[in-house]
C-alpha cells in the first residue's frame, strides 16, 4: 500500500505551464527585448480581451485583486464614515479594502449550503450610512445576485462583485462581475486565472468609474507630470498581462475541467460527507472544492496519513480576526460563518488533475472517513 501512495499536490502550476511553455517564453522574450514593461500593448490588449469576454465597456488592469476592490470603492465614492456590507466568510482582502477607504465593514452571515451571503439577513444591517455591498462569489459559485441587486436598488447602494475566485463563472447566463456596478478580479498565481506574480482587474459599464480607476492606478496622472488628485502605484505589468492573455484563451476549458474533477469527487463522496452544493441557475467553477464535516480535524489528520493534501479555507471568519477587533463583534454574532469555519475542508483542485488521481483521492477520503 505505502509504495502505491501517490504524491498529489493541492495545486500544480507547472502542469498548466508545460503545454503553454513555448508561447509564454516567446512572449516574455519579446517584452524584455522591447524594453516596455509598464502600461504597454499587452496590458491594453488584455484589458480589451477581458472586457470583450465579459461583454462590458471597460476593464482596467491593476496590481492586485485587493487594489481592484480598494480603487473600485474609491471610484464609486465610498469614503470615511460610510458602511459597506460584506461577508465574513472570505479572504481578508475583501474587508481590508473597505477599511482602506475609511469605511466600516458590516458583516452579514452566510447560507450554510453555498457559503455565500444570506441575502435574507442583509436588510436588518442597513443603516442611513450604508453605501455599498461587496458580494463575494465564494469558491467559484455566484452569490444570490437577483436578491442582492433588488436590495441595492431599494436602498440605493452600490454593488461591487468580488469575483477573485470566480473568473468565468455564470449567474443566469451572465458572467460574474457584470451584474453589479463593477467586478473585481485577482490574478494571484493560485487563482483560476493566475499570473506569475500579482495582478488584478476591475471591469464595469460605468465609464466614469473606469476612468477614475485608470487615473488612480497611476498616481492621478492626467497629463505627463500633472496630478489632479492623490492616486496610487497600482499598475498591472506587461509581463503578467502577456501571460494572462495566453491563459485567457483557455479559461473556459480550465473551468470546465475543474467542474469535471468536482463531479468525480461528488459522485464518490456525495453520500458520505457534505459535498459542495451547486445551484442550477448558475455555474460553479470550483476555485476550491470545499466539503463540510463536524469531524473535519480528524479527517484532515487521516488524509495527511494517506499523503492526500487538504487545506482549510477559512479557519476563522473575518469578524473574529484580530484585525477587525475594533469593530466589536463577539463569538456567536454570526453563527453560520462560525460553524462553517470549523467544518470546511478543501481537496486538491486544478484543471490538469488527472481524473484517475481525482478518483484515487476521493476513494482514499472515503476510506479515511468510513
Ligand atoms: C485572492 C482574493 C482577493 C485578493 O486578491 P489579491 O490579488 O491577492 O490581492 C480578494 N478577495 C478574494 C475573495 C480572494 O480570494
Amino acid at each position: 500500500m505505502t509504495d502505491k501512495t501517490k504524491n498529489i499536490p493541492m495545486l500544480d502550476l507547472k502542469a498548466q505551464y508545460l503545454p503553454l511553455k513555448d508561447e509564454i517564453k516567446s512572449a516574455l522574450k519579446a517584452i524584455i527585448e522591447s524594453g516596455r514593461f509598464i502600461l504597454g500593448q499587452n496590458v491594453s490588449s488584455f484589458e480589451e480581451e477581458v472586457a470583450s469576454y465579459h461583454n462590458v465597456n471597460s476593464a482596467v488592469g491593476l496590481a492586485s485583486g485587493t487594489d481592484a476592490l480598494h480603487l473600485s470603492l474609491n471610484a464609486l465614492g465610498i469614503t470615511a464614515g460610510d458602511e459597506v456590507i460584506t461577508t465574513p466568510f472570505t479572504f481578508i482582502a475583501t474587508a481590508e479594502a473597505i477599511a482602506y477607504v475609511g469605511a466600516k465593514p458590516v458583516f452579514v452571515d452566510i447560507r450554510k449550503d453555498t457559503l455565500n451571503t444570506d441575502t435574507s439577513k442583509i436588510e436588518e444591517k442597513i443603516t442611513p450610512n450604508t453605501k455599498a455591498i461587496i458580494v463575494v462569489h465564494i469558491f467559484g459559485q455566484a452569490a444570490d445576485m437577483d436578491e442582492i441587486m433588488a436590495i441595492a436598488k431599494k436602498h440605493n447602494l452600490k454593488v461591487i462583485e468580488d469575483s477573485a475566485q470566480a473568473f468565468g463563472a455564470k449567474y443566469k447566463g451572465k458572467p460574474v462581475g457584470t451584474i453589479g456596478d463593477c467586478g473585481c478580479f485577482s490574478f494571484y498565481p493560485s487563482k483560476n486565472l493566475g499570473a506569475y506574480g500579482d495582478g488584478g482587474m476591475m471591469i464595469t459599464n460605468n465609464e466614469e468609474a473606469a476612468e477614475r480607476v485608470r487615473l488612480l492606478r497611476n498616481h492621478g496622472t492626467t497629463a505627463p507630470y500633472q496630478h489632479s488628485f492623490i492616486g496610487y502605484n497600482s499598475r498591472l505589468d506587461e509581463i503578467q498581462a502577456a501571460i494572462l492573455r495566453i491563459k485567457l484563451r483557455h479559461i473556459d476549458e480550465y473551468n470546465s475541467n475543474r467542474s469535471k474533477i468536482a463531479e468525480i469527487y461528488t459522485s464518490i463522496l456525495g453520500n458520505a460527507i457534505q459535498c459542495p452544493v451547486e445551484l442550477d441557475d448558475r455555474t460553479h467553477i470550483y476555485h476550491q472544492y470545499t466539503m463540510k464535516s463536524s469531524e473535519r480535524d480528524n479527517i484532515q489528520v487521516l488524509l495527511k496519513e494517506q499523503n492526500i493534501p487538504s487545506v482549510v479555507y477559512y479557519p476563522l471568519p473575518l469578524h473574529l480576526q484580530g484585525a477587525f477587533k475594533y469593530l466589536g463583534y463577539l463569538d456567536g454574532d454570526l453563527p453560520e460563518s462560525e460553524a462553517v469555519a470549523k467544518e470546511v475542508i478543501s481537496l486538491p483542485m486544478y484543471p490538469e488533475l488527472d481524473p484517475e488521481d481525482a478518483k484515487y483521492i476521493a476513494e482514499t477520503v472515503l476510506k479515511a472517513i468510513g
